[in-house]
């Protein structure tokens, strides 16, 4: 594949939209990536497709769309469990024991921010759930919405800041009933989508499961590691490809752009065709075309 311009194509195929805890609607997402000089996006948003059919019907022309979500799992090898991502590319959105967890996620991350709010409220920080509900617009809530409001509160001056050991990184922090991560690569498979390992050594946001693992997850199913993200410093990422080659798997870059919720831009991080070639060989769903 190469690009409208005939160089190598630009593929990034990791963002948010407000779907979840991006800034950008799915039709502004997309005409961004077009923007940015994008040939191939992924819509990713957490445990959720509810981006998809608005990302499709705005699809500049040009402009190719993977559809995906990025599934909350966990892996409970270790107590406390290890909180993970899993990227899944081009599955069935209809497919029932999935969309039955997706939204039993999405339910039980209404449920820990609550907690979350209530903990804060307790300590006198006056934060209103109905009011971060709300705003969240419909969108799988998480800890981005709670920090947009102790921005508006005054209480810290960033999300970086609010997702610090005093507030939403730690002293606040809740885990939420995730997907166990075996149990999701399953069904993403038998939904007919790619499994791929979101940030996995992502050691700046927290413990990460070792590589003895990810080889677990290699027999299970899982397809690919994303190897180049901002949270990943650069011996991070040539571990994860030293890693994917050996278990053969194959690498993927991305921004993980979540609009004015992080400073990343789209098409920071980018991923290779042969990754992207894969990724559609195995897929059910057809990637949509602008
Ligand atoms: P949750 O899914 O509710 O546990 O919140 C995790 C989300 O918060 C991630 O998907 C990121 O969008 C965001 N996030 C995590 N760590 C940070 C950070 N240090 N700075 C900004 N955003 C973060
Ligand atoms: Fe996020
Ligand atoms: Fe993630
Ligand atoms: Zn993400």
């Amino acid at each position: 594949m190469t690009s409208r311009t005939g160089s190598a194509p630009r593929i990034d195929l990791h963002t948010h939209s407000t779907a979840s805890d991006g800034t950008l609607p799915p039709a502004d997402l997309v005409r961004a990536a077009a923007t940015a000089g994008l040939d191939v996006l992924a819509i990713t948003d957490h445990d959720t497709t509810a981006g998809w059919a608005p990302a499709v019907d705005a699809l500049p022309p040009g402009l190719r769309l993977v559809r995906g979500a990025e599934l909350s799992c966990r892996w409970s090898g270790t107590r406390p469990a290890v909180p993970l991502h899993l990227l899944a590319y081009l599955f069935d959105p209809e497919h029932p024991e999935l969309v039955a967890e997706l939204g039993r996620v999405r339910a039980a991350r209404e449920e820990r921010g609550e907690r979350i709010v209530a903990l804060l409220r307790a300590d006198g920080i006056d934060v209103s759930w109905p009011d971060i509900l709300a705003r969240a617009g419909g969108g799988t809530v998480g800890r981005p919405h709670i920090a947009q409001a102790l921005i508006r509160a005054g209480l810290v001056g960033s999300t970086r800041e609010a997702f610090g050991p005093d507030w939403l990184g730690e002293r606040y922090r809740l885990p939420k009933d995730d997907i166990d991560v075996f149990q999701a690569i399953h069904l993403v498979r038998s939904a007919g989508g790619v499994p791929v390992f979101a940030h996995p050594r992502a050691t700046r946001r927290g413990r990460v499961v070792p590589d003895e693992l990810i080889a677990e997850l290699a027999a299970a199913g899982l397809a690919g590691l994303e190897a180049d993200h901002e949270d990943h410093s650069p011996a991070e990422r040539e571990h994860v490809r030293a890693l994917a080659a050996e278990l053969g798997l194959f690498v993927t870059g991305s921004s993980d752009f979540h609009g004015t919720h992080k400073t990343v831009q789209l098409g920071a991080f980018t991923t290779g065709a042969d990754a992207y070639e894969r990724i559609v060989a195995a897929g059910v769903t057809e990637v949509a075309s602008g």
